[in-house]
């Protein structure tokens, strides 16, 4: 499949990797839109948060976690968890990913 981020998941593409656990990895986002901007995107394939949701919650836990341990790494506190789903929602990559953003880096 040719898909971008099962090629950083198994280390075939680089990324900037802020984070890891057992079911998925942090990353920075290419074109970041805030001071902090990392994505969260589990190792297995799945096209969307929906279709995770559904077929894998434990994972869809995890990722989230995992987005809660950048945003206390990476920024001083508030922060945006965001998963675009479908092409009208902006969604571009189909592999199911949370954006973190913050205004608020920590220094
Ligand atoms: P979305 O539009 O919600 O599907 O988000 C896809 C995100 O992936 C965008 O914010 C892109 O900037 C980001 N992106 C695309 N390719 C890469 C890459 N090779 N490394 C890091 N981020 C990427
Ligand atoms: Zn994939």
């Amino acid at each position: 499949m040719d898909c971008i981020f099962c090629k950083i998941t198994s280390g075939e593409l680089p990324a900037t990797f802020v984070a890891e656990s057992k079911h998925a990895v942090a990353f920075n986002d290419i074109h970041p839109r805030q001071p902090v901007h990392v994505l969260v995107v589990p190792r297995v394939h799945y096209s969307d948060v929906a279709e995770l949701a559904v077929s894998d919650p434990e994972v869809l836990a995890d990722v989230i976690q995992l987005g809660v341990r950048v945003s206390e790494l990476l920024s001083t506190g508030s922060f945006r968890l965001q998963f675009n789903t479908g092409v009208e929602a902006g969604q571009t990559v189909f592999h199911a990913h949370a954006h973190i953003t913050s205004t608020t880096p920590r220094s």
